[in-house]
């Protein structure tokens, strides 16, 4: 009778803890942007949480310790709509639970070059259901979109918006690199606020000197860019070197998209001291 199960009604993150050997730690990357974003789900569906920011990142930091983790893992938070109630569908008369497991985790994507395809399914706009939001119900466009590409032989689907710009892949933001710049969809084009998409910006700017415009991006620009990446938790920065049949570039990882890869492989490992800051450690008992 779980709500949540039957609507959709609770809000998720995926947050990755990445295995450092020499450090002897799992460090989870921005673990308290992604518990904000969490937080800002839950007050949009009526969730009631009673753990501030700071004290999910505890709790998840112990969690992990105590599961004695000496792997990359997965953690995944979910606040979600607990009544065992049909037939309501008013947030404000249900209660909420919170639940947080860690798996081990590997490779997302399956692959390090993407083959993707334009999915035929369109991106939720804002008014329907609002993307900037890990809402569970939510998924089930990308899972089609996903499950469409996947059968097709693609190894991604790009969504586009309802008014047919480029919006993002089914759990990834989008790149583009053209003419020395990078171009990624702005926040009001319905993409998830990505905290992966944050750091490349930043480190492109400060870290390349690379000049990073945030506006919506017409399909055709995606075929006749110099590189195309996807970033995202699950799946790190992931060069896209084909798209409907078409190479991208070259039809290699581009210099701009090694780059960046390379400089966020080592930053959330832990091994990059200047972004340190954004590893929270968790030692395996
Ligand atoms: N877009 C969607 C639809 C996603 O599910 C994800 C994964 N959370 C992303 C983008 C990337 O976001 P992040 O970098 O915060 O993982």
């Amino acid at each position: 009778m779980t709500h949540a199960l039957h609507y959709g009604t609770g809000v998720f993150e995926g947050i990755r803890g990445n295995w450092n050997e020499e450090q002897g730690v799992v460090n989870i990357f921005r673990l308290r942007e992604h518990y904000e974003r969490l937080l800002r789900g839950a007050r949009l569906l009526m969730l009631n949480i009673p753990y501030s920011a700071e004290e999910l990142c505890d709790i998840t930091v112990e969690l992990v310790e105590r599961n004695e983790h000496s792997q990359d893992i997965y953690i995944r938070p979910l606040v979600y709509k607990s009544a065992e109630m049909v037939a309501n569908l008013k947030l404000q008369d249900l209660e909420s639970d919170f639940t947080l497991i860690t798996v081990p985790f590997g490779n997302y994507l399956g692959s390090d070059l993407l083959r993707c395809c334009t999915s035929s399914w369109r991106r939720v706009d804002d008014p329907m259901i609002p993307a900037r939001l890990k809402i569970c119900g939510i998924y089930v466009n990308s899972i089609l979109a996903k499950t469409e590409a996947t059968l097709a032989g693609f190894d991604e689907a790009i969504i586009l918006n309802h008014d047919g710009h480029v919006c993002e892949g089914s759990g990834e933001n989008l790149f583009v690199v053209s003419d020395g710049r990078l171009i990624t969809p702005s926040l009001e084009d319905n993409v998830l606020p990505g905290i992966t998409r944050d750091t490349v910006i930043q480190l492109a700017q400060s870290e390349l000197g690379l000049d990073v415009l945030e506006r919506s991006i017409d399909r055709s620009e995606l075929y006749l860019a110099d590189e195309v990446f996807l970033t995202g938790t699950a799946a790190h920065l992931t060069p896209v070197v084909e798209l409907d049949h078409r190479p991208i570039g070259d039809g290699n990882a581009g210099p701009v998209s090694s780059k960046l890869q390379k400089m966020y492989f080592d930053i959330v490992v832990g091994r990059t001291e200047k972004y340190r800051h954004w590893c929270t450690p968790a030692s395996p008992r």
